[in-house]
């Protein structure tokens, strides 16, 4: 048998149109403020589980939260290595960070 490959699922799961929509979902469910640093103008959709570690997870908004990243960096955050802040590259740098997964309602 010939299963979906773990490079396949991440791919699938970045470019479906199940993501797209998501992903819209989760910016007007939590807005633009970054997750991760508390600032404004957070533009990429930052996994709680990293789909690299877990590409076979449930596409949905809740799965993701509102982050820095590439093209959206933090302009209030100190520069990190010289270049404005992306949050969601440097969270893992960060082992035993606890992530919070509580919701609010
Ligand atoms: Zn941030
Ligand atoms: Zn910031």
């Amino acid at each position: 048998m010939y299963g979906l490959t773990r490079e396949r699922a991440i791919w699938l799961h970045h470019h479906s149109a199940e993501y797209q929509r998501a992903r819209v979902d989760m910016f007007k469910m939590f807005g633009r403020t970054c997750h991760l640093c508390g600032h404004g103008g957070a533009g990429v959709a930052d996994h709680l589980k990293p789909v690299a570690l877990y590409p076979f997870q449930p596409i949905s908004p809740l799965a993701m939260r509102p982050a820095h990243g590439r093209g959206y960096p933090c302009n209030e955050c100190p520069q990190h290595n010289g270049k404005p802040r992306r949050c969601n590259e440097i969270k893992g740098i960060r082992v035993g960070t606890k992530l919070n997964t509580s919701q609010e309602w």
